[in-house]
């Protein structure tokens, strides 16, 4: 019986490659023209650093974290998301003393053990960016207006925007006693795990998708009635400066984030396309995380957006891919004797800055015509016993098919005319 992949968890194959150069190239061409460096972080990290980070009663941490022991029995955690590890990286590498508002990016695998369905995986790839240093609310206008236009260089359409504040620490200990108070007599209709999330952290009742939760959430008092002076202040200065950029967005006062680490700010993008898993980025304030992983108070805000999800959308939008890269020669020979030959004559080709391949299986001349065609190359080299012997080679134009014999010190320029 075949081995098969993790539950949760896919190969992405050869054919589908070339999408995730593609949008993994054009992140990395504007999140660098926009000044966002890229950082690299470990796959795993210490359990505490997303226990700590991301929250300790949200869904993340109490069910959906791959945690394991080292030798030595410290417990390391596959990392579920990517802030935190850059906030860590920031703080561990003294980020901050070089300059005062730093801009990441990042790239790469994040692990969440999620029951698996279209567009949740247990292993996915999340793009993100930080920009850690500043509270002007400019720079979380920034963040969206960074990200929309990664999308819209995509070609992606039909995508809402929703943006909320969850407030600060000072004006948030308000809101949730109000909150608190309002589900008191609603408790017993609340599912079971939102009556666990009423004691420990009665925000992310907020964030419930069940049916019953939900109607008793439509009545729930709203966070931006409750804001302080300064949150509400913060959040009128994000929303004027996507006016001003004519970003259309929706606000959604219950919109809470799925990690703790958010205030003011949170905001989520969504593509109608995608069925039940809509979200194809969100982000966020996050002002305290710093200071709560060891540092001096320090606000930042960021994003993330699933890999994924852009491809399924980008497909369900039959937006068209760009055309796979072919490779420019194909080096065939008449018969196996030829192989030194043609070897030699394959390496000297690349040597001078052509893409090129043959065909180690030994094939007859048919079949290696039939790979050079599948290839799509644009000449074939042919390599000959007769040919040789006058230090020549037949050089086949693939798309006029046109042939013709060229002498081996020749060949490269006739490639290049
Ligand atoms: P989050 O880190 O939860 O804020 O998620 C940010 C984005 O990552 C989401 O909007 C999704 O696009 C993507 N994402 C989160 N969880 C998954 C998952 N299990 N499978 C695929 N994509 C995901």
């Amino acid at each position: 019986m075949f081995i098969r992949v993790p539950k949760g968890t896919q190969d992405i194959l050869p054919e589908d490659i070339s999408k995730w150069y593609y949008i993994e190239g054009m992140i990395k061409e504007i999140l660098s023209k926009y000044g966002y460096k890229e950082i690299r972080t470990p796959f795993f990290e210490y359990t505490e650093l997303f226990v700590r980070g991301i929250g300790e009663s949200t869904d993340i941490v109490t069910k959906e974290m791959f945690t394991f022991p080292d030798r030595k029995g410290r417990s390391l955690t596959l990392r579920p998301e990517g802030t935190a590890p850059v906030v860590r990286a920031y703080l561990e590498d003294s980020m901050g003393r070089t300059s005062k508002v730093i801009k990441l990016f990042y790239l790469g695998p994040m692990f969440r053990c999620e029951k698996p369905q279209a567009g949740r995986f247990r292993q996915f790839n999340q793009f993100g960016i930080e920009i850690i240093g500043t509270k002007s609310p400019a720079a979380d206008a920034e963040v969206i207006i960074t990200v929309l236009a990664i999308y819209k260089k995509l070609g992606l359409k039909n995508l809402e925007i929703l943006i909320n504040s969850v407030g600060c620490k000072k004006c948030r200990v308000d809101y949730v006693q109000k909150l608190k108070k309002y589900l008191t007599n609603k408790k017993d209709f609340l599912c079971s795990e939102c009556k666990e999330r009423y004691t420990k952290n009665p925000l992310r009742v907020l964030d419930c998708k069940k049916d019953s939760c939900k109607k008793i959430i439509e009545s729930a008092p709203v966070i931006t009635e409750n804001l302080c002076q300064e949150c509400k202040s913060h959040f009128a200065q994000v929303k004027s400066c996507l006016d001003d950029q004519k970003i259309i967005f929706r606000e959604n006062p219950r919109l809470v984030r799925g990690l703790d680490y958010y205030t003011k700010t949170a905001f989520e993008i969504i593509s109608g396309g995608l069925g039940a898993q809509n979200a194809i980025g969100g982000g966020g304030r996050y002002d305290d995380l710093v200071e709560e992983l060891g540092g001096k108070p320090t606000p930042a805000v960021g994003f993330a957006a699933g890999i994924e999800r852009m491809i399924i959308t980008i497909d369900q939008q039959k937006i068209e891919w760009p055309a796979e890269k072919r490779l420019d020669v194909f080096v065939a020979k008449i018969d196996k004797k030829n192989n030194d030959t043609a070897f030699r004559l394959l390496q000297k080709i690349r040597n001078t800055g052509f893409s090129a391949d043959m065909d180690y299986s030994e094939g007859s001349l048919k079949s290696q015509m039939r790979i050079a065609n599948k290839m799509g190359v644009r000449y074939t080299v042919i390599v000959g016993e007769e040919e040789l012997s006058k230090n020549m080679v037949i050089l086949r134009n693939m798309k006029t098919k046109e042939q013709k014999e060229v002498r081996i010190d020749n060949l490269i320029n006739e490639l290049t005319s």
